[in-house]
């Protein structure tokens, strides 16, 4: 057994890995393949959108370490940077609505935080894959979105817009790192991802009609429901992450990492009354409008489409699970949770 374990770990580019955000949705789940992998894995969660529920089962293993704590405390991540040989940088302020009602926080978080983390990890040499987020393309139409397609972003007065361009101080930040300090980065544009233990109140669509259909509640589609976007399976995310970080040509470099199975709200609505067994059928659907759903003047993105040619040719990735599949696998996980 402990022979097959340094066998793992021979094989294995970073044994140590720090994943900040470790409590969270992505984070949990990156967390449990990098265990199955043979990693020690520390995780470092402030518990702000996480939940220690989503890692509790990952407590006993002789592998893991967590430190519930923010980011924003230098002296302990220098620490535990220290004690690593790869970052995986996750944690953020996220979801639409917090990012609206909390906007200092958004800001502290990932703008401060991921300096710090930056400047830690500089000082030990020790390779960071940033997650940045498919909102940097801002108010871009380009269908499918490229990872050097230029962005433009909304004004300032709308609060929106913060998170986009926190993300986009990260990018900068993280590639002057590279170029200045030679820091191996990767940074990774997650768009839509999907999966058990994500929640709805930070305002994720999914899980928030998974919830309302198995409550037998009508699913709220804001607008007209004709916006659309690609959801991709968090197995598929996972995988993409760990592939990336252990790829040396992927170093100082962004990626794309999301679905191309492009589908509109309204037809994602229908298909997770069909995932829970009821009709999809308009009096199971609510419209609501979106200054009611979230503040007035709020931009909602019509298309959201990646192009994911540059992982795709690197790694040879691409995702292998379908929406249908995606939505099952959570929906079967609820209903084992209800027993
Ligand atoms: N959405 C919706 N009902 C909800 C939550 C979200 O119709 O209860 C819509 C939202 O307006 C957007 C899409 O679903 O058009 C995806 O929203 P989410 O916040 O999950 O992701 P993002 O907007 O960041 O892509």
């Amino acid at each position: 057994m402990v022979a097959m374990k340094n066998k793992a770990k021979d094989h294995n580019p970073h044994p140590r890995v720090l994943i900040t955000g470790g409590a969270g949705f992505i984070g949990s789940h990156l967390a449990e393949a990098l265990l199955n992998r043979g990693c020690q894995v520390t995780i470092i969660d402030d518990l702000s959108t996480g939940n220690f529920d989503n890692v509790a089962h990952l407590v006993p293993h002789p592998e893991f370490k967590y430190a519930i704590d923010t980011i924003n405390n230098e002296g302990l991540m220098d620490r535990m940077v220290s004690e690593c040989e790869m970052v995986y940088h996750l944690a953020a302020a996220v979801g639409v609505h917090l990012i609206v009602e909390k906007p200092i926080h958004t800001n502290q978080i990932n703008i401060m935080g991921t300096e710090i983390i930056l400047r830690t990890s500089a000082r030990y040499g020790v390779k960071v894959l940033v997650t940045s987020s498919s909102e940097v393309y801002g108010r871009g139409n380009n269908v499918p979105f490229s990872e050097n397609d230029d962005v433009v972003l909304g004004p300032t007065v709308q609060s929106r817009w913060s998170y986009a361009a926190s993300k986009m101080v990260d990018e900068f930040m993280a590639l002057a790192y590279f170029r200045e300090k030679g820091l191996p980065v990767v940074i990774v544009r997650l768009f839509n991802t999907i999966g058990p233990r994500q929640v709805g109140h930070y305002g994720m669509v999914v899980p928030r009609f998974i919830g309302q259909a198995l409550r037998g509640e009508q699913l709220t589609v804001y607008g007209d429901g004709q916006q659309s976007r690609c959801f991709l399976d968090i197995r598929d995310a996972v995988r993409a992450l760990i592939v990336l970080a252990e790829e040396p040509k992927a170093v100082g470099q962004v990626f794309n990492v999301g679905s191309i199975q492009e589908v509109t709200i309204f037809e994602l609505a229908c298909k997770v009354l069909q995932t829970v067994g009821r009709e999809a059928i308009p009096e199971n659907i609510a419209f609501m409008s979106y200054d009611q759903a979230y503040m007035a003047g709020f931009e909602d993105m019509r298309r959201r489409v990646p192009d994911i040619s540059k992982i795709r040719d690197l790694i040879g990735w691409e995702p292998q699970y379908t929406l249908e599949q995606a939505l099952e696998h959570i929906v079967a996980g609820y209903e084992a949770q209800i027993g």
